[in-house]
């Protein structure tokens, strides 16, 4: 085919805005213009995890999870957003999603389907989205967004937008739903990291004196779905080698696929055909105990 033929995708002026824009759920309002696209790159750049970057998910300690058991971490983002609950399953192992052995992707399918019932259980949640990008981080993450109820607005696919542009909820009802989450999770096996928020006896003026959590928060914590360093395009460090543990861990994944074969899928997963409902009483007990004894993800 010759070259004059070819259609070019680079256009001197922008396309006109699509109609989503004129959508109730699209946040923004006013005048808005197409960005014009940079040219594709012939190599991509490597994701954290990839190539000599460091793996950020296989760097973190059980205590930066709500929820941590053999083969999967569940974590918070590391201080309240707008959306109720945003939380991130993580494979122990240093996988991708496409990599996952057999019996992971099997896992991964009833850990969904559990941590999609949690968060549904919250109240005042209506719906969780499911999403896994996995653009800025090759080690397997999926996130759960969980869409107020009522906030119809909020609805579909711009949800990720509206957690960052919503007023944060407070830090109270985070940590209690972080720990109602963690003990539903662990009504079925793993270890809840929760804490449940603690009475706070200061006076209303002292409570401000107090230094936010947020004043430590490191940048590869990423605090929304939107600034979240994982999902979006960063220059490449590239100084730091991949870990020991990150091979430990595949050599796990490996064990794993054994272990699954020996004993199949419902060795990890509990064979509970009521799953979907905890004893409220147990929940409220485990979240009320003080279960754990570490912070989720301040760090
Ligand atoms: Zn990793």
């Amino acid at each position: 085919m010759p070259d004059s033929v070819r259609v070019s995708v680079v256009q001197d002026t922008p396309p006109s805005v699509p109609d989503f824009t004129q959508w109730p759920s699209f946040p923004f309002e006013g005048d808005l213009r197409v960005k014009q696209l940079d040219d594709p790159v012939p190599v991509e750049p490597p994701r954290k995890g990839e190539g000599l970057r460091e793996c950020t998910a296989c760097a973190a300690p059980d205590d930066a999870y709500i929820w941590v058991s053999e083969r999967w971490r569940v974590r918070a983002m590391d201080r309240p957003t707008g959306l109720p609950m945003v939380l991130i399953l993580e494979s122990r192992s240093h996988l991708d999603l496409g990599d996952l052995p057999n019996l992971l992707a099997a896992e991964l399918g009833v850990m969904t389907v559990r941590l999609e019932r949690a968060i549904r259980s919250l109240d005042g949640v209506a719906r969780v989205h499911v999403n896994r990008w996995g653009d800025g981080s090759a080690h397997l993450h999926m996130w759960f967004l969980a869409r107020p109820h009522g906030r119809l607005q909020l609805r579909g696919t711009f949800l990720p937008l509206w957690d960052s542009i919503l007023p944060p909820i407070s830090e109270a009802q985070w940590r209690e739903n972080l720990a109602l989450v963690a003990a539903w999770l662990a009504e079925f096996g793993g270890r809840p990291l929760a804490e449940p928020p603690r009475i706070q006896w200061q006076a209303p003026s002292s409570l401000t004196e107090s230094p936010p959590a947020t004043s430590e928060r490191s940048d590869d914590e990423p605090v929304s779905v939107i600034e979240a360093a994982e999902e979006i395009p960063e220059p490449a460090t590239g100084s730091d080698a991949a870990t020991a543990s990150d091979a430990a861990t595949t050599d796990a994944a490996a064990a794993d696929e054994h272990a699954g074969a020996r004993q199949g899928v419902a060795a990890a997963a509990p064979t509970n055909d009521d799953e979907g409902a905890p004893p409220a009483q147990t929940l409220g007990a485990a979240a009320a105990s003080g279960i754990g004894k570490s912070h989720s993800t301040d760090k």
